[in-house]
């Protein structure tokens, strides 16, 4: 290998975000000359000097990794296909530096993709490309205040295809430039409309996510749906079956309809398109679907009206609700058109039927729960106990692989697990300058601060807390984290209140705020935890996966009977939050506060007093739950039951 090779290769392996998930290339890439956790690996590479390269050249043992690591990439990208299936979907988390997601739909997307790569999937991601992403977090003054990056595309491995698609709005047409980013054997395509071509403002539309009035997110999802039809389509890629991520990128139809309406008929487009069109839905609260007014709806409605000599009302009532006149609701105007439609976990498929059966609209609504991606959450020293123990299938959720947990002793469980909250104790000092005992219980919380989510319920007895955390003799310490949406000013006073709380005396330094919220966080998070705590409003946490993570990493969940929870816990896997049916809230959240207090109790007493059973349960734990978390185990789910029905009924 002479240098320009050596450097095309390190190019080729920062570019692909394989690493992200293969922890001996995320090794290597983060061991080069100017590498910094906070530096995506392509400009890295990129800035590598002659020198530098010649000295990494003279290093045998690196330049032998660097060959594996290219092995390894090709055999991802052997037999290249072209996608038969589009998945759609306003944000991918595929990793902290490719900040291009908030929160919870993000991160599926980003592990759906890498588990559809893992099972050679004919699969494409569809998204935009945000120039300022979501927001970092930073806590001034004791709450939220939001900071926002500006990333360069090409920066983080972004491929520049060439293509330009334009969309229409309402009174010209905006062009977008298609970006492709690879996820292992997965195009993800991202739309960007800051070209000079455009206006200033439509330059802007793809500025940052969930940012901007309604306007601005009509304008967005507009780009991302009817744009993203057209990307796949300029590629050549004319994929039969197109899989909505949330309604964001329902406005796909609009493009799919106009390339097959003969002679105005809609009605006898929608049911050829319907075949190939699927859609899952992520929110059981009505106030949490995307629904525009129809008064800014029309004008983006009235150049398809006029295309295809159709009344305006005519499109308009594909999204009607019929609990709201005056809105055009995007959950309608998927399950009008798909063929499939899904909720994220079985108690939140029940909740959706009763939901969109009420709108009248939807009572076929089945359920595939939502999982994680192993290989990426797993901390690398945990997968490899588990690949020297269990055999490398245990990502996969193979249940033979976690039938072998036995295999992992008493000695080696606790090894792992204090590997682990060190790694959280030198983030947390990092952060915030805080040390974490390392005799103390972890309990550890992190999500938006979504009301319902109720970030605060621990402070509603101050007394009780307070005792917890003075108990010298059973420590405890408490790690919050989580953003609140920068338009959400209950969100914000709650951050404000934990905040508020970590650093009054009561909370001892045992209670702690850790800011910044991110994939990388959550990954030292979600694995430092002992105990994982989850105490929502049931049922509205739709799946939630965070604590999927925590289990695979070995912390145990103690959680609402919400979400993926609902239906994996069986009595000894975790801990069950009992909740209660009281309607008035208050009363709700102080019984089911008094049920936290008492599980977290008993769970004290066990972790400091009866620690084998303690490893006992998180050894049950990975053996029940092992096999049905990962997201190799939803993607299964999602190719028999969605993807491979749907790609038979479209060519029929
Ligand atoms: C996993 C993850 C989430 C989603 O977790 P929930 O349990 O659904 O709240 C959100 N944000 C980040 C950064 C994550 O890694």
């Amino acid at each position: 290998m002479d240098s320009p090779a050596l450097h095309e290769a390190l190019h080729r392996l920062a570019a692909n975000h394989r690493w992200t998930w293969a922890p001996s290339c995320r090794q290597l890439l983060f061991s080069l000359p100017g590498a910094a956790p906070t530096r995506h690996p392509v400009s890295v590479v990129s800035d590598l000097t002659s020198e530098q390269l010649d000295d990494l050249l003279g290093d045998g043992a690196f330049v032998e990794s660097v060959s594996v690591e290219i092995s390894d990439l090709d055999a991802v990208l052997a037999d290249p296909v072209t996608p038969e299936i589009a998945y759609c979907s306003p944000e991918f988390g595929i990793d902290a530096l490719v900040p291009q997601y908030a929160g919870g739909l993000g991160v599926l997307a980003g592990d759906h993709l890498k588990a559809a790569s893992d099972r050679r999937l004919p699969l494409a991601g569809v998204g935009l490309f945000y120039r300022h992403g979501y927001f970092d977090q930073v806590i001034a003054d004791g709450g939220q205040a939001e900071h926002y990056p500006t990333v360069d595309p090409v920066q983080l491995g972004a491929i520049d295809t060439g293509v330009v698609v334009s969309v229409p709005l309402p009174g010209r047409d905006v062009d977008a430039r298609v970006w492709r980013i690879d996820v292992g054997r997965i195009p993800l395509l991202l739309l960007d409309t800051n070209l000079e071509a455009n206006s200033e403002h439509d330059r802007g539309i793809t500025d940052r996510l969930y940012g901007g009035d309604r306007h601005h997110r009509l304008d967005q999802e507009m780009v991302l749906g009817v744009g993203g039809a057209r990307a796949l389509a300029s590629l050549g890629w004319l994929t039969p079956v197109h899989h909505l991520n949330e309604g964001h990128a329902g406005f796909i139809a609009l493009e799919l309809i106009d390339r097959v309406i003969e002679g105005g008929d809609l009605d006898a487009a929608i049911e050829q398109i319907r075949p190939g069109l699927v859609f899952t839905t992520h929110t059981p609260v009505p106030a949490g679907i995307d629904c525009f007014h129809r008064d800014l709806m029309i004008p983006y409605l009235e150049p398809w009206a006029e295309r295809w000599a159709a009344p305006v009302e005519k499109l308009s009532a594909l999204g009607h609700d019929p609990g709201d006149d005056s809105h055009f609701n995007m959950a309608a105007l998927a399950l009008r058109l798909a063929s499939h439609a899904n909720g994220v976990s079985k108690l939140h498929g029940e909740v959706s039927r009763g939901l969109f059966a009420g709108m009248g609209i939807g009572d076929q609504v089945t359920s595939i729960t939502n999982g994680v991606h192993a290989r990426t959450w797993v901390l690398p020293q945990i997968q490899s106990v588990f690949d020297d123990a269990l055999g490398p299938e245990w990502a996969d959720g193979d249940p033979a692989a976690w039938d072998r947990v036995s295999k992992i002793e008493d000695d080696r469980l606790a090894a792992i697990r204090y590997g682990a909250s060190a790694r959280l104790g030198e983030l947390i000092s990092a952060r915030t300058g805080r040390a974490l005992d390392p005799d103390a219980l972890v309990i550890g919380f992190a999500r938006r601060f979504a009301p319902y989510k109720r970030a605060t319920l621990l402070l509603r007895d101050p007394d009780r807390l307070r005792h917890l955390l003075d108990d010298t003799t059973r420590p405890v310490h408490f790690v919050f984290a989580g953003k609140a949406h920068p338009q959400d000013d209950m969100g914000k006073a709650l951050i404000a209140e934990v905040v508020g709380f970590s650093w009054s005396p009561a909370a001892n330094e045992r209670f702690t705020f850790l800011p910044g919220y991110d994939m990388e966080s959550a990954g030292v998070l979600v694995a430092g935890a002992d105990i994982w705590l989850n105490n929502p409003i049931r049922p509205r946490e739709a799946s939630g996966t965070s604590g999927e993570k925590a289990a695979l990493n070995g912390g145990l969940n103690c959680s609402i009977l919400d979400g993926w929870w609902a239906e994996m816990y069986d009595g000894a896997n975790g801990w069950a939050i009992s909740s209660s049916d009281e309607d008035d809230q208050e009363l709700r959240d102080e019984a089911e506060a008094t049920s936290v207090f008492d599980t977290l109790g008993s769970i004290l007493e066990m972790y400091h007093g009866d620690r084998p059973s303690f490893h006992g349960r998180i050894r049950h734990a990975w053996r029940t739950l092992g096999p049905r978390v990962t997201a190799a185990r939803m993607v299964r789910d999602y190719t028999t039951e969605v993807y491979d029905p749907a790609l038979a009924r479209t060519r029929s």
